[in-house]
């Protein structure tokens, strides 16, 4: 791994030099002299924006040695590996050696013999470790997927703690540069206070993807969608997220028996099973890779053409982040999320028997209510998750589905104004589904238990059916003419702009999507049986012996 090696004069012939581009991405060339100016740095870019050079750079310009943590073993091997292509010498030190490799590799970074240096985080948890550490030249200090450190983020990792204690019994302090695809103001914050970083400059590129084209589908047969669409799309590469295990295996079978080149990846499979899924994806020997979220943090795999979500995951930045490894390499990709009624419970459920501090619960919540509003808008995908971002886009970007959806506009002003004036009705303290049983009419028990029966607005959206009713609801809800009070019961109230319909001043004009196929029993088997999976799996980790916290990442494992 070692290489030869002559200091570059400046960053763009640094460019040329090793890596043979000729021009800086947007936000990289900042970034970089940020960091040779000796600033602390976070650098946000979204996946796929070029955040490794960012750091490989300054490393190749600055004396000493470069630190990189990053929580991804095989992304290390795959970055030392062609960094020693182009002849710059570098290492990686994790769990993946033996005793006597990682002894010689730190014998020669002690005698400065490379530039950069792969380290896991948990390796910071060792105090031998610790102690070599401090004997070197350690002039930067990057920190990849910074997100880790952060319990906000999606992708927490106690041990990215560590790394703050590192730099302050090192001699003398190197620069952090800190790199991470979310964006959210929580996590960034996080990033700077959990790192130490003094008074850093930080950089947010964009966060728009031109080349993704988003859309959400509702309503479908689910498994029929999925084989319709890898059948429609010739030989092109992607991959089906999935909420769970149990899903991740039965798309896989069902793909496997319909003769599709299928991988599937979670964490209930061995190491040796995952990575040479990995692997046989990375080379195109396997066309689609159904996984839990455990696949994909670090995969650089360039041309996916597809990212179907099987079910809505829990947060906008998990759904950015695993959308976003479509179409790294600039062309056109999709990002489908397929949503149905029972995503949501699967959500909260998961939230619930968490075992996190109520304010983090009701945070979760907060975050799992956007990322179901984006299920149901009707304005611009795109829009939608930029301003999520905190960024400012135009109204349409005119090629998502919401923009591209050729149903015709219709005036549904006065079916709002009944849905709002029932919630007002009702006194807005029950949840969709009561509100649309008693739009309905219904002859449920707990209407009458309630004697909403009696109201005015009961039974006066008759010919819609129970699930158009919520699917209505929670498209006012998504677009602020109501507003869900979150918590494991949400209670739906009048948002900020329901007054102007209801006193008849504003007009609501919606595309109507196509009506969902009418398949209620099937999607409540299928909600049934899948909580019933997880009830199990929580009963059965519940009863191993009482050292295994039932904490976060034992939930995490369980979905994963
Ligand atoms: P990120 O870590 O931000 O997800 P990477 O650092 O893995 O992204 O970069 C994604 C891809 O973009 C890599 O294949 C990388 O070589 C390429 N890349 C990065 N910067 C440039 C550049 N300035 N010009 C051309 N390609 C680049
Ligand atoms: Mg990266």
């Amino acid at each position: 791994m070692k290489g030869t090696y002559s200091m570059p004069q400046n960053e763009l012939e640094t460019l040329h030099q090793y890596f043979g581009y000729t021009s800086f991405r947007r936000g990289q060339e900042e970034i970089i002299r940020s960091i040779l100016e000796g600033r602390d740095t976070v650098g946000i870019m979204p996946t796929g924006g070029g955040k490794s050079l960012c750091y490989q750079i300054p490393a190749l310009m600055l004396p000493g040695v470069t630190l990189v943590i990053s929580p991804l073993i095989s992304l290390m091997k795959d970055q030392v590996d062609s960094l020693s292509q182009l002849k710059v010498p570098s290492a990686y030190i994790n769990s993946s050696l033996g005793w006597s490799d990682i002894e010689y590799t730190l014998y020669l970074a002690s005698k400065g013999e490379f530039k950069l240096i792969y380290i896991a985080p948990e390796r910071l948890e060792s105090e031998s470790f610790m102690s070599v550490l401090k004997g070197m030249n350690i002039s930067l200090l990057a920190v990849d997927e910074a997100h880790c450190v952060s319990q906000w983020g999606h992708d927490f990792r106690p041990s990215y703690l560590s790394i703050a204690k590192l730099t302050e019994r090192m001699n003398s302090r190197p620069v952090i540069a800190a790199f991470t695809a979310t964006a959210t103001e929580q996590v960034k914050q996080d990033i700077i206070d959990q790192l130490w970083l003094c008074d850093p400059n930080t950089y947010v590129t964009g966060f728009n993807r031109e080349n993704l084209f988003f859309s959400v589908v509702r309503g479908e047969d689910k498994l029929q969608y999925i084989t319709d669409y890898l059948n429609s799309c010739g030989e092109q590469p992607g991959i089906i997220y999935a909420a769970t295990r149990k899903e991740v295996d039965k798309i896989f079978e069902l793909l496997c028996k319909k003769g599709f080149k299928a991988g599937k990846y979670h964490a209930g499979l061995s190491d040796s099973e995952r990575s040479r899924t990995q692997n046989a994806f990375s080379y195109d020997e396997i066309r689609v890779m159904v996984a839990t979220n455990a696949f994909g943090m670090g995969i650089d795999k360039s041309n996916v053409r597809f990212v179907i979500h099987f079910n809505m995951p829990k947060n906008m930045e998990a759904y950015y982040q695993e959308a976003g490894r479509a179409g790294r390499d600039g062309d056109r990709a999709e990002c489908i999320l397929l949503y149905g009624p029972s995503d949501i419970h699967i959500q909260k459920f998961l939230i619930e028997q968490g075992t996190q501090s109520p304010e983090r619960k009701a945070a979760e919540y907060s975050k799992l209510q956007d990322m179901a509003d984006y299920c149901h808008t009707s304005v611009c995908l795109r829009k939608y998750i930029l301003e999520y971002f905190g960024e400012e886009a135009d109204n349409e970007c005119g090629n998502c589905g919401n923009c591209t959806d050729e149903s015709e506009l219709s005036d549904i002003t006065t079916e709002v104004q009944k849905i709002l004036s029932c919630v007002k009705r009702m006194g807005e303290q029950y949840g969709a589904n009561l509100t649309a049983n008693v739009l309905k009419g219904s002859s449920n028990k707990k209407v009458f238990q309630l004697g909403f029966e009696k109201l005015s607005t009961y039974g006066i959206m008759r010919e819609y059916t129970l699930n158009e009713l919520v699917g209505l609801i929670n498209l006012l809800a998504a677009e602020e003419y109501l507003y869900v009070a979150e918590g494991a019961y949400p209670v739906v109230r009048l948002g900020r702009r329901a007054l102007p319909v209801l006193k008849g001043q504003e007009r609501v004009m919606r595309k109507l999507r196509r009506k969902a196929k009418q398949e209620p029993q099937t999607a409540d088997r299928e909600l049934f049986e899948l909580l019933k999976a997880l009830r199990k799996q929580i009963a059965y980790e519940q009863s191993v012996p009482p050292y295994v916290i039932f904490n976060d990442s034992t939930l995490r494992e369980m979905s994963t």
